[in-house]
């Protein structure tokens, strides 16, 4: 991506503001600098490009934008200017990650308490189990049961412990992005790689790996299942979205007979984009809270969420949330 492909996005935006009514970020705010159409401008004219610190790179108005407009190459160009934190460091060492959510967990008692990542290979392992990076360290026990499950279903794995390069985006870190691809495509060897990250999934399909969520593997390979059956509200986060992978998560929730109550706008983003899970500003705080009201008010006992950063936020607000997996027997 170059700063020429993110201007000739920018030149394709004829400001018909299709785009507001979707974005999280003006929705709660009303400021046209906090809109999608705001912030193309704001690119295209080459100032005020702090306004995309506020974004939460959610995508939602590449979904909703008559014209094509690729946000995301904006997003990065963008981002890469403005934003003062970069992750990428951290997230590609699992070390140096669950010590840095260490120190976050003192002031942030709702996150789990991170832990070394699981190794684990079969011998003439068929499928890549891929984590995520923060489910690696965070959510340990999510990736035993995985290993669990597939060997229950005679299916052996290997896991593959890394990074996907989205929170590299979040930073406009794209060498480093392209770079975190490379080191995971030469240690998954072209096996199907099931991911336990949604948003990490929908990044590894767009980079043309043969990457499956976790539940669409399920049901693409015809897998049994069963399990627990709760009455349950399904959030579809943002970036797997546009590959409309919340239609698996459901299908498996179907399979383990629960009953799931939909929610207004289950793909309206969690509030925790964009390293905004660390940071808590106003506007993703507003967010987040309207995504609180919108579970809430469904009476569900839990919210299924299949992506670790969304998670967290949810368990931030105080919210019971589960990876449909949690509910799997293995
Ligand atoms: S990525 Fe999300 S928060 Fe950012 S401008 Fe688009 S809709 Fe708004
Ligand atoms: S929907 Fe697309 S073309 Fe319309 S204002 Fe938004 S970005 Fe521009």
């Amino acid at each position: 991506m170059t700063l020429e492909e993110a201007e000739k996005e920018a030149l394709k935006c004829v400001h018909c503001g299709f785009c507001l009514e979707t974005c999280p970020t003006y929705n709660v705010t009303r400021n046209e600098l906090f809109s999608p159409r705001g912030r193309v401008l704001a690119f295209r004219e080459g100032k005020s490009l702090e306004v995309f610190a506020s974004c939460l790179f959610c995508r939602r108005c590449e979904l909703a934008c008559p014209s094509g407009v690729n946000y995301s190459k904006i997003y990065v160009e963008a981002i890469r200017r403005v934003r003062k934190l970069d992750v990428s460091g951290v997230v590609e060492s699992p070390k140096l990650l669950s010590l840095t959510l260490g120190v976050l967990r003192r002031s942030r008692p709702y996150l789990p308490e991170p832990r070394e990542p699981l190794a684990h290979k079969d011998e003439g392992a068929e499928v890549v189990i891929f984590p995520g990076c923060i489910t690696s360290v965070l959510f340990g026990g999510l990736v035993e049961k995985a290993v669990k499950y597939f060997r229950s279903v005679g299916i052996k794995t290997e896991v593959v412990n890394g990074c996907c390069g989205l929170a590299h985006l979040h930073s406009g870190n794209e060498e480093g992005a392209r770079k975190a691809v490379e080191r995971l495509k030469e240690r998954v060897k072209g096996r199907p790689i099931v991911g336990l990250s949604s948003n990490c999934v929908a990044r590894l399909k767009e980079e043309g790996l043969e990457a499956y969520d976790f539940a669409e593997f399920v049901v693409k390979r015809g897998l049994p299942v069963k399990g627990r059956a709760e009455l349950v509200t399904v959030h579809d986060s943002c970036h797997a979205s546009h590959f409309g992978l919340g239609k698996y998560t459901r299908e498996v929730l179907r399979m383990l007979g629960a009953k799931v109550v939909e929610m207004e706008e289950p793909n309206y983003e969690c509030g925790a984009g964009g390293y905004s899970f660390i940071l808590n500003d106003d506007v993703s705080e507003a967010v987040s809270e309207v995504k609180k009201n919108m579970v809430a008010k469904t009476g569900a006992e839990a919210v299924i969420s299949t992506n670790p950063v969304c998670t967290l936020n949810f368990l931030r607000k105080g919210l019971r949330a589960l990876h449909v997996l949690d509910l799997v027997e293995a």
